[in-house]
This record gives structure tokens, sequence and C-alpha cells, in this order.
């Protein structure tokens, strides 16, 4: 009987190392084979490779948070119908759909593309309290967030044309 019990308790031990060992392994395969790759690629990009890349310009507003002057972008009175990509890394973040004309002098589009493509980060720059907007995949600055849009969100998504790239609908 005391046999029995040793044979069990090695055979559990043994048991679950094996089952410990293949639970590794199986996360190591599932890390290798994710197929989003390319969040990790552009965070591994330095800021001589972004600069290279973007050109001094859009590497200013981009990866600097840095403002282009006011009825200066390109697609501030753009009225084309497509989509806003991102400059930096092609993350399709806004439709054309919601863009509409703020009178600020910057692109304003009253909604983001689908939730999670940008992301909002508290900005305390310049003594106020701003709502920055980055694109989610690459972290490049896109521009601020108010609250003064049109309906239906109230919001004000108040972009650099710098940081956008524009694709016509096919
Ligand atoms: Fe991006």
């Amino acid at each position: 009987m005391k046999y029995i019990f040793v044979i069990l308790i090695l055979a559990a031990t043994f048991g679950s190392t094996v089952y410990a060992q293949k639970a590794v392994k199986h996360t190591e395969e599932a890390a290798y084979q994710a197929p989003d790759n390319m969040i990790k690629k552009i965070e591994q990009k330095t800021e001589a490779e972004w600069l290279e890349e973007l050109g001094p310009e859009k590497y200013k507003i981009l990866r600097q948070c840095s403002t282009e002057p006011p009825f200066t972008g390109k697609y501030n009175n753009f009225k084309g119908v497509g989509n806003y990509v991102c400059a930096a890394c092609g993350n399709v973040l806004f439709s054309s759909e919601t863009k509409y004309d703020s009178g600020s002098g910057w692109p304003s589009f009253f909604a983001a593309v689908e939730k999670g493509k940008v992301k909002e980060i508290r900005d305390t720059s310049f003594g106020m309290t701003r709502t920055e907007i980055k694109c989610a995949q690459c972290d490049g600055h896109l521009g601020h967030l108010f609250t003064d849009g049109p309906k239906p969100t109230g919001m004000r998504y108040c972009m650099n044309s710098a940081s956008l790239n524009f694709v016509p609908k096919e």
C-alpha cells in the first residue's frame, strides 16, 4: 500500500512537469505565430530611422508632437471621399464621412473610423489640459481631441494634415 502511494505521488509530479513544459512550449509557439508583428516592428524603429523615413517636417509633428500652422495643411479644405491613414504607419484612422469644416484651420473629424485605432493621452503642455490623439499602432502624434464637435458625437478630432495620408475610395 505504501509503495502504491509513493508511485502515485511520483506519477503526479512527473505528469504535471510534462504538462507545464507543454504549456510553455504552446505559449512560445503562440507568440512566434502572432500575426500582428507590425506593432513590434514599428516600436523598434529608432528616432534616426523615423527622421529618415518621414523627413524633417512630418518627423517634427508625428514624433515630436509639433503642430502645423492653421490653414496651411493640405487636408484642411479637402473634400475627397475615402479614408485618412496614419502618415507614419498606414493605420486607417478616419473616414471622409466624419470630416467636417470646424473653421479651426485643421482637418476635423467627429469620430475615428473605429474605437482603438487612436489613443487618447492627457496632455498638460503649454499650461493647458488637453487630450492628445496618437496613432494606436505607431504612437505617432496626430492632433488633439476637443468636445465642441457636431452631432452625433459632439467630438472634434483636430488633426494635423501632415500626420495623415488620404486614400480615395475605389
Ligand atoms: Fe501610425
